[in-house]
């Protein structure tokens, strides 16, 4: 982990894929904003505004594409979670720019024919260009609705989920829409060339990374449950072996997806860190029981196949900037920081891993004896914040109380949400540079 500590003055892999992702959008959108100005206006001045809508929310959809196509050098350096609030922001702008978009070409047509939108609306149902634009609108609509928080809330994940996928058929409507109606997409052979490689483009990448690349992969090192191991009441860990897993570019606070074909229907995935770091022996994941996957991970047939997407994250050394590092860990939020620490083979490392009891810290003794070789310090903060008036142990005075020398470290943490809530703002107080600090979420949207 220390080794791969980033020099003063480098700039940060995070950085650098922000910059690429900000050059794509500014690059892009300056070509499209040069193709509308040059295709000329439309048939009056609401349905030219209305065209430029169609553009804009073109390039949003392209973009969309590219935030979920899970592609390993932008997910190792973002992250799987931040690039996820990025989709759903990006998701709710191109919502509102295709409602936008549809609003002014039904207004644009009605005040050309001199009629009223519904009759607009109607006529424009009747021509098929129109009819796959508006079944895209459609969906993106439905998304946008079930993707709100109070609804999305309601629904089990899996439902959501399949709700969201939706998205690529709203795409697949939305580009033989532009392909039939558009005049801006055709108006040059630079603009038709250019619209295709982009298309191409953004659908290449998602099929490289959410298909051809896990299928690939789950070919190659053909994984299998080894061994099921209880920690706790409430606590496994599920050992996996493959083929050739030295080959497997995965590093310790990663997480993958994975699916269990011989225990749980094929379609339900779930994600879990590695719990050790990976190497060519095999793969861990420890789970906590919270629900029918993780509850029924004890009674994994040995030898039973195991479908792994990823690896995924950027909760890594990676995005190491100082020599030393502090590890924070709430309840089972330990797994990636356990991995981290037997991955660190120097280094001047402080864990603070936060759990009601003693009882309930998973992977103690292994978390132990990896802060003992490595000479860091463990403090096992035991208790519930707000129990018997103990100050929080994440407030900036406990923070700096316990590792005085905060600001010089990387950081990472790993725990509830709210916790690590508290973390970040104990952070924050305390002035700890934000590029020092890493948080991995174990929620997903
Ligand atoms: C990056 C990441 C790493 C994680 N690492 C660990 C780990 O090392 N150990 C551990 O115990 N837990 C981990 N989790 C949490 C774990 O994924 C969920 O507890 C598990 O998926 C719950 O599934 P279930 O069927 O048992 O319970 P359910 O009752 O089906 O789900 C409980 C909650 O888990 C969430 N969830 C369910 N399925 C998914 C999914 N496919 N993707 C995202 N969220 C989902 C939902 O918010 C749901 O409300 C991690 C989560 C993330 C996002």
């Amino acid at each position: 982990m220390a080794s791969n500590t980033v020099r003063a003055g480098t700039v940060l892999p995070v950085a650098a894929a922000r910059w690429a992702m900000w050059a794509f959008v500014i690059v892009n959108a300056a070509i499209v904003e040069g193709l509308f100005l040059s295709a000329g206006s439309g048939k009056n001045d609401v349905l030219t505004v209305a065209k430029f809508f169609g553009l804009q929310a073109a390039l949003l959809m392209l973009f969309q594409l590219l935030l979920v196509a899970r592609l390993p050098w932008l997910d190792r350096r973002i992250g799987m979670d931040r690039l996820t609030v990025w989709h759903r922001w990006v998701g709710f702008t191109l919502l509102w720019t295709v409602l936008t978009h549809a609003t002014l070409v039904v207004l644009g047509f009605a005040i050309l024919d001199d009629t009223s939108m519904a009759k607009t609306f109607v006529a424009l149902s009747g021509v098929p260009a129109s009819l796959l634009g508006m079944g895209a609108a459609a969906t993106i609509l439905v998304i946008g609705v079930v993707s709100s928080r109070p609804l999305r809330r309601r629904l089990r994940y899996e439902v959501w989920h399949g709700l969201h996928t939706l998205l690529y058929v709203a795409l697949g409507l939305a580009f033989v829409h532009q392909l039939l109606e558009t005049t801006t997409f055709t108006s040059s052979a630079f603009a038709r060339a250019y619209w295709w490689f982009l298309w191409l483009f953004a659908f290449g990448a998602l099929l490289t990374g959410r298909v051809v690349m896990p299928l690939w992969r789950n070919a190659y090192h053909r994984f299998r449950v080894a061994a099921v191991v209880p920690e706790s009441g409430d606590v496994v860990s599920v050992y996996v072996t493959g083929r050739h897993l030295d080959k497997l570019p995965a590093q310790a606070g990663q997480f993958c997806i994975w699916r269990f074909p011989g225990h749980q229907h094929w379609w339900l995935a779930n994600p879990f860190s590695l719990s050790a770091a990976p190497g060519g022996m095999g793969l861990r994941l420890t789970a906590k029981a919270v629900g029918d996957t993780s509850a029924g991970l004890r009674e994994l047939p040995v030898g039973s196949r195991v479908f792994v997407e990823g690896p995924y994250g950027a909760f890594t050394s990676l995005h190491r900037s100082r020599p030393g590092a502090l590890l924070i860990a709430g309840g089972v939020g330990i797994t990636p920081v356990r991995a981290m620490l037997e991955e660190q083979a120097t280094g001047d490392t402080v864990v603070l891993y936060r759990v009601r009891s003693e009882a309930d810290a998973v992977l103690l003794d292994e978390v132990r004896h990896l802060v003992a070789l490595r000479g860091g310090r463990l403090h096992l903060l035991t208790g519930r914040t707000g129990e018997g008036g103990a100050p929080p142990p994440f407030g900036p005075d406990s923070l700096h109380r316990l590792v005085p020398d905060v600001t010089e470290r990387d950081v990472y943490v790993c725990g509830p949400p709210a916790m690590t809530a508290a973390v970040l703002a104990g952070l924050r107080a305390l002035r700890v540079p934000a590029r020092q600090v890493h948080a991995e979420k174990f929620g997903m949207a």
